[in-house]
């Protein structure tokens, strides 16, 4: 039994819910009011006993096991949640190998070595002539004061060749450890080099503030480029850094906002102006991961983008992030699909700013420190910064026009999860072309279907069976054990085929679907795993499987060779192997929505009885389930009727 099972079976989820919602019995399972949410007319929270599940019905519609739980409930990671049931239950968790030991060593060496670098660097803007000219820059040009300098470690990386290299070489570093450490870079001859030459350099923290790298900028308008970061290292992995994030971790907490700007001075000046909530992902586009990092402290984030990147047309329609030439490298990604949907997969509140035109951060702030807290104020939610972006400017009396701006839009706004969300953006979108909102309905899948049905009523029957045929999984135990089970068997099948997630999704959009996601998932540990599935795929570092498989931690390693034994006999280039993993991903899916229909009907039967105005939502939810239900037993009778191999 992994360490995940034993915790699960000692950890009795009433329990665990009990000490923060209050709990009542109703037929199989519990109920109470949400704690994610605000509300406190229905318990739309409900706990199922029998698959140690959970789930909202209301506004957050999410749902989980105990990790999922504890991790949204006090937004950790899952090692963290794992680490507090572990010791709640009085299970033991591994403890760390010799090899794990040995990296933890060679990091602590390279840290300190960055510390020391980030020392040498400071010493020198204060103590050369060349530094005290960078000095300067900083102090007049950048109206830096002497104490924000020292707060961040601002440096100077002398102009020579060797300058540094040689400094650390004389301290008696060797020559690899400077190369791991990314300080010095290796020429084709061997040689090597400093890596910073006559350059600001801003010391780069990892979120606890422990030394992960360098930012530096140019001095001389006529180097290129005009900011350099250190190479990928053990320590510096970009795409997980937020540049602030030690020094602003606290005032995101407690302002429960984090506000995400372009360049390292702008973090600065913010800072040095009171606004501490300010970080800076450095150049590159906004990566899940950093947004994943960000939502332990806060989930309500700002986008204070400057007016060319928000405003930029082409990459609104194109609705892709636009790296574009070298002197842009300070741009903030913008891609507003991807920051959607990472929007509901982190449950997040990502909202756009503008910036006026022509002006950084730093220049608004240091002008008039009001206007930056109403800029902030006036944050707009993503599709309505698309939608007032796309239609500014253009003839909405042109039905072309408003066209093609409705095909922009609505693709994202169905992407929102929450109905009531996506009702209020249709209408707002419907009021800016001027067109009346029901024309705006017609192109949804299922919403004719909807209508043909007399009065709205649900075309399934009382036990929850649809009229089509029904297929299922092999049966196990208990239902829950097989949902688990079943669980293990996909996520099995995608860690030896990583690349069969991408088929999954396309097989899953023909049938008009949602691709697969890791709330596809019930249990936060298969949770955890399919998010690292769906970064091993989109990285090119390494092997999608061996990218898993390094990121693992020990406990998560030890879940993993379960469900990897759990599929020794599958031949991975079987063709049968697609189908018989949309068939599974299906019946998750299925089973799910079936235990929500069968809830839902329980919330509209009280309210009925009560004459409660919810019914009315509730009664389209259910519509909304049936139709989903609908597609899914057909997809399923598609890949049965197909499918070769006898179960
Ligand atoms: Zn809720």
């Amino acid at each position: 039994m992994s360490s995940v099972d034993e915790i699960k079976s000692r950890i009795d989820i009433v329990d665990l819910v009990s000490e923060t919602v209050q709990l009542r019995r109703s037929g199989k399972s519990y109920t109470g009011f949400c704690p994610f949410h605000p509300n406190s007319r229905t318990p739309a929270f409900v706990v199922f006993p029998e698959s140690g599940t959970w789930r909202c019905f209301g506004q957050c519609n999410e749902g989980g096991d105990i990790f999922k739980f504890v991790m949204k409930k006090e937004g950790w990671d899952f090692p963290d949640a794992l680490r507090y049931l572990a010791e709640r239950a009085g299970v033991q968790l591994k403890v760390p190998t010799p090899e794990e030991q040995a990296a933890a060593e060679e990091h602590g060496e390279l840290r300190s070595l960055l510390e020391e670098a980030a020392i040498f660097y400071r010493s020198q803007l204060v103590s050369t002539n060349l530094g005290k000219e960078a000095l300067a820059y900083l102090r007049n040009q950048r109206g830096l004061k002497d104490e924000t300098l020292e707060a961040f470690g601002l440096g100077y990386a002398p102009a020579g060749w060797e300058s540094t290299t040689q400094h650390f070489r004389s301290k008696g570093y060797n020559d690899e450890m400077l190369l791991a450490c990314g300080l010095v870079t290796q020429g084709e001859s061997g040689g090597i080099h400093d890596r910073f030459r006559h350059r600001v350099i801003f010391p780069i923290r990892d979120e606890r503030g422990r030394m992960a790298g360098f930012g530096a900028r140019i001095l001389n308008p006529d180097d290129v480029p005009k900011f350099l970061n250190s190479p990928q290292t053990a320590l510096f992995d970009k795409g997980r850094l937020l540049y602030g994030l030690d020094r602003a971790r606290k005032p995101i907490r407690t302002q429960d906002q984090a506000v995400i700007v372009e360049g390292y001075l702008d973090v600065i000046a913010l800072h040095q102006a009171g606004f501490a909530n300010a970080v800076s992902p450095m150049g590159t586009a906004l990566t899940e991961q950093q947004l994943y990092l960000l939502k332990r402290f806060s989930r309500r984030i700002v986008l204070a983008l400057d007016s060319d990147a928000a405003g930029d047309k082409a990459t609104l329609r194109g609705l892709q992030i636009a790296r574009q030439a070298m002197d842009h490298e300070q741009e903030l990604g913008f891609d507003a699909r991807g920051l959607l949907r990472q929007e509901a997969r982190l449950k997040a509140d990502i909202r756009v700013s503008v910036l006026p035109e022509g002006l950084d951060p730093d220049e608004v702030v240091n002008r008039d420190p009001d206007a930056w807290q109403r800029l902030l104020k006036e944050a707009r939610p993503i599709v309505i910064h698309v939608m007032e972006t796309l239609a500014s400017g253009q003839n909405l009396d042109d039905p072309k026009v408003k066209n093609e701006i409705a095909a922009q839009i609505l693709p994202l706004i169905e992407d929102v999860p929450s109905p009531i969300e996506r009702d209020t953006y249709r209408q707002r979108l419907a009021r800016l072309l001027r067109v009346h909102e029901s024309s705006l309905m017609t192109s949804q899948p299922g919403a004719s279907r909807s209508r043909d049905n007399k009065r709205g009523r649900p075309v399934v029957g009382r036990q929850g069976q649809p009229q089509s045929k029904r297929q299922t999984m092999t049966e196990a135990t208990s239902p829950a054990m097989s949902t688990y089970l079943l669980e293990a068997h996909c996520l099995g099948v995608l860690l030896r085929r990583p690349d069969l997630l991408y088929q999954v999704d396309r097989s899953l959009q023909e049938a008009k679907l949602s691709r697969l996601v890791a709330e596809d998932f019930q249990h936060g540990d298969h949770q955890a795993i399919f998010r690292l599935l769906e970064e091993s795929v989109e990285q090119d570092i390494a092997e999608p499987f061996n990218f898993v498989v390094n990121s693992l931690s020990l406990p998560m390693m030890e879940l993993a060779d379960g469900i990897l034994a759990r599929t020794t006999k599958l031949d991975p280039n079987d063709e049968r192997v697609l189908e018989d993993l949309l068939r599974g991903v299906l019946d998750l899916r299925r089973r799910s929505l079936v235990q929500n229909i069968e809830y839902m009907r329980f919330l509209l039967e009280e309210a009925q009885v009560q004459g409660d105005l919810l019914a009315t939502q509730y009664m389209q939810t259910l519509v909304k389930q049936n139709n989903l239900l609908l597609s899914l037993d057909q997809a399923l009778g598609q890949y049965t009727s197909r499918s070769i191999r006898p179960r």
